[in-house]
């Protein structure tokens, strides 16, 4: 869900509460919420500091469909295949989350 229709979806909940049309209700919500984002933050960091934020598309048809192909340019899939494993592990446990 994109951050836009949570803020919709917020207040809209926050109208229907203020008017008295819904009762508000504490939830807890799952640990991966609130997990998820830091260990991301944490792998981007780490990758960051590493100096190797590696351009690692997932598939040949990837950069077909995204708006860096000229930062990146032509047959990075191809460039990706000769990168060095060990140096994708970030890459990998980015993709491994939920
Ligand atoms: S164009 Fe660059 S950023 Fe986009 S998918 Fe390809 S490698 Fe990744």
């Amino acid at each position: 869900m994109g951050i836009r229709r949570c803020l919709v979806l917020a207040a809209l909940g926050a109208a229907l509460v203020a008017t008295g049309a819904v009762r508000a209700q504490e939830v807890s919500p799952p640990a991966t919420t609130t997990t998820l984002p830091s260990e991301v933050l944490r792998i981007v960091g780490e990758a960051l500091r590493s100096g190797f934020p590696p351009a690692a598309p997932i598939d040949a048809l990837a950069c077909e469909r995204c708006d860096y192909g000229p930062v990146c340019g032509p047959w990075e899939w191809l460039r990706t295949q000769r990168k060095p494993p060990e140096r994708l592990a970030l890459r990998s446990r980015l993709r491994a989350l939920p």
